[in-house]
């Protein structure tokens, strides 16, 4: 429990009643408290839609035989990230579907290129590999992984993941842990079959992974995809768990997700409103943009990258937030530097 706020236990009483002012005045609370006004730029590369695995929510998955698939060279990353680097963003984040093509050795020389532009950290989030090969990736100079575990039903898990299990999920999280990543997790929200218990289940699994970064993302069906005729579960409840989350895992680094702000206008301010601290502008190049559609709406298609970064500081500004371009390393907590950084 934060000093003058709510505890846990108060914070889930008030999610089951469906109270999310007093959650949000208090999630809010802490994240000033812990990052000031700043919130902080990830700049996302989207480098690789090809994906072996077969999720039924997703919209790259294996299965999807409408999309057009690409894949981004090294000239095209490099060239990214260096438009990032000199429009100041100092934390790059390469995404893509689980995809073969790219072994160890070739992440492991575009990694290398990447930390040659400049002083900036480098996150990868291509799922799940061979714990060996985490440990080249940190030595080729990654700083930190992305890999939500999705929801914590083990059953929910291992039937919307195509067969792959919790167990094996949480498993990849410890292992990137102990090869000494900044890890950042999180789950989606509004599946099917989902719970409230499944909800603060997966709050409380952040909590005691003690991720960096967790991230909240209201589940989008895809037509494409065996969800597609899933009812889309209104945002709100996404602002819940963004708001539990902050209570809980206070000094973590929590998204605005992209898919918040796809589903409704202001859906990533209202999430910084619940106490989420980070923006993620969009940096793949614009013609391929359109083929890494996870969900469908997907926002800033058009735009480039250094575009949807002004567009991300006038938002920030309408919820008295400012745009920070630190890279701010993992529960660093900000200005306010609450705990030990996590030295790099
Ligand atoms: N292949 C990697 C990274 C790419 S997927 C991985 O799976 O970890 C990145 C995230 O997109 C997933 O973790 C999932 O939470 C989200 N996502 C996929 N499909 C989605 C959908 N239909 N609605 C909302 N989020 C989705
Ligand atoms: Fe592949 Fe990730 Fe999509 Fe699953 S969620 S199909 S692993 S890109």
């Amino acid at each position: 429990m934060s000093e003058t706020g709510i505890s846990r236990a108060e914070a889930v009483h008030l999610f089951r009643r469906r109270e999310l002012v007093p959650l949000s005045t208090e999630a809010r609370r802490i994240s000033t408290e812990v990052f000031g006004n700043d919130v902080y730029l990830r700049g996302l590369i989207e480098y690789t839609n090809h994906c072996a695995v077969d999720c039924l929510y997703c919209g790259i998955r294996r299965s999807n035989f409408n999309v057009k698939r690409y894949r981004l060279g090294e000239k095209e990353i490099i060239d990214a990230v260096t438009q990032g680097y000199e429009r100041g963003i100092r934390t790059f984040v390469l995404q893509g579907g689980e995809d073969a093509w790219f072994t160890t050795e070739r992440l492991v020389d575009i990694c290398r290129s990447i930390k040659e532009v400049g002083d900036a950290a480098l996150t990868l989030s291509c799922g799940i590999r061979p714990r060996r090969d985490y440990g080249l990736l940190k030595k080729a100079g990654a700083d930190r992984y992305l890999m939500r575990f999705e929801t914590s039903d083990p059953e929910l898990h291992r039937y919307i993941r195509g067969g792959v299990s919790l167990e094996k999920r949480l498993a990849a999280l410890s292992d990137l842990q102990a090869e000494g990543f900044q890890v950042g997790s999180g789950f989606m929200v509004g599946l099917p079959g989902e719970s409230d218990d499944t909800l603060i289940r997966n709050v409380e699994i952040c909590a005691e992974l003690g991720v960096d970064m967790a991230g909240v993302g209201p589940f989008i069906p895809h037509p494409e995809t065996p969800m597609g005729e899933s009812e889309q579960v209104p945002l709100e409840r996404a602002l819940y768990a963004t708001a539990l989350l902050r209570i809980f895992c206070q000094q973590t680094h929590i998204p605005a997700t992209t898919a918040a702000g796809s589903l409704e206008k202001d859906g990533r301010e209202r999430m910084i409103s619940c106490g989420a601290n980070v923006l993620m502008p969009n940096l793949t190049p614009v013609g391929q943009k359109k083929n890494y559609l996870l969900y469908p709406g997907k926002i800033c298609l058009d735009e480039s990258g250094l575009q949807c970064v002004g567009c991300l500081s006038m938002r920030v500004l309408s919820v008295d937030r400012e745009i920070s371009f630190d890279r701010a390393d993992g529960r660093v907590g900000g200005r306010a530097g609450v705990s030990q950084a996590v030295s790099l």
